[in-house]
Parts: structure tokens; sequence; C-alpha cells
């Protein structure tokens, strides 16, 4: 079951955050609003939400600001920073992206505009960013230097390979669905066919060796990664 994604609207104008508020909850999203940096950190320490949607222009420290600041945290890196801003010229989006701001929108934007875009950062959440190590029975995947092992051998994965891998290996022992894969895998590509999973799989499993058969077939269902492989 999905839960709710949560919005963080922080924008000083009430009426515009009121109109983003409820489209978000029309369209099945949780919207909280921060009128300002302080609320907008305070809101931020209490609970995380899915996306951030940040006003450039706010009293106090601006919005790049923030972005920059909300990216530097360890808390906060993660969660996708949609900015808006009235600012349409190329200069200034680009402050934004190098700011950490994962997109932005120009005021005055439609509402379907608006959910196109969050949809579309939330697809984008590639959770390969994280690092670390995964060890499941002799295989281990190292995220910081893109190695995997097996029975401390090093293997040979390709680059998306390893993306489907790491993801594969961190949410082991559950079905995943081609669409899910590709939408966690590779993100906001959505003109990439189902079937393209399928031809990644195989090369996975035949790089992975006697390791193959830990990524399972479930029929009519997807995949799924187990350390107890039925064959
Ligand atoms: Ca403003």
């Amino acid at each position: 079951m999905r839960t709710i994604p949560r919005i963080l609207i922080v924008e000083d104008e009430p009426a515009i955050a009121e109109l983003i508020a409820v489209n978000l909850r029309h369209n099945g999203f949780q919207p909280m609003w921060a009128i300002d940096a302080e609320t907008a950190q305070r809101e931020l320490d209490e609970i995380l939400p899915d996306v951030i949607l940040l006003d450039w222009m706010l009293p106090g420290e601006s919005g790049l600001t923030l972005a920059r600041k909300w990216r530097a945290s360890a808390r906060t890196k993660a969660v996708p920073i949609l900015m808006l801003t009235a600012r349409g010229d190329e200069a200034d989006r680009v402050a934004g992206l190098d700011a950490g701001a994962d997109d932005y929108i120009v005021k005055p934007f439609s509402p379907r505009e608006l959910l196109a875009r969050i949809r579309a950062v939330l697809r984008r959440r590639v959770p390969e960013a994280s690092g670390g190590v995964v060890k499941m029975g002799d295989l281990q995947l190292d995220a910081d230097t893109h190695r995997v092992n097996l029975a401390d051998k090093p293997l040979k994965v390709g680059p998306t390979e390893f993306k489907l891998l790491h993801y594969l290996m961190r949410h082991p022992e559950r079905v995943h669905s081609r669409g899910g894969l590709l939408d966690k895998v590779w993100g906001d590509h959505v003109y990439i066919e189902e079937r393209t999973v399928d031809v990644h799989v195989k090369r996975l499993r035949e790089s992975l060796g006697e390791a193959g058969n830990m990524i399972e077939t479930v029929r009519g269902a997807g995949y799924r990664f187990t350390s107890n492989p039925s064959v």
C-alpha cells in the first residue's frame, strides 16, 4: 500500500500556497504549508516530506539559500526540491539547479503542469544515490567503490545492472513489477519499455554467475531478489 506523498510548500504568498494546496489535496497528495524559512525548517526537523516546493523569493532567506542549505544537510539532502520562480531566464534557472534544486517551475504555472513536475521528481528519486555496503549471502555490493564481489572474488557488472542489483539487494524477498523497477532504477525515463528490464535482468544474472539464481522470475508479476533461491 502506497502512503500519501507529503508535499511541503514553502511560499510566503498565502493565495498561491492555498491554490497549490487545494490542487495537491484533490490529487492525492498531502500538502503542508510553511510561510517562511523558519517555519519550513521546523517542519523539516519534525517530519520529512516527499517533495519540497520552494519559492525563490521569500522574505529573509531566499529559496536559493534554503535549497543550498537543505542539500548540504544529511537529513534533507535526498528530498527532491522543486523551485517555484517568477524568474524565467536561463541564468536564474541554472543557479537554482546548481543550488541543488531537482527542477524548477516558472510562475504562473498551471496546476496540471505542477502536478506533472511533482510526479516526475518523485519518480526520479533514484535510491542508488545512497552509499555503503550491502551484503547477502556471498554476494557483496559496495556502492561507494562500485564493486561487486561474490565470495570475495570481483564480478564485472555494467552500470545499469549495478543500479538494478543495488536496488534489488536493498529490497530483497519481495516481488518487483517491471514498471516498479523502471520507476525506481531508471527514474524518469518513461519512454523505456518494460521489456528493457528483462534485458538487464538477463545481463545481471549472467554477470552474477552462480549467484544469478538469486534473482527469481515471478511469473506474471516480475522479479524477486532472494537469499534462498528455489532452483
Ligand atoms: Ca514569494
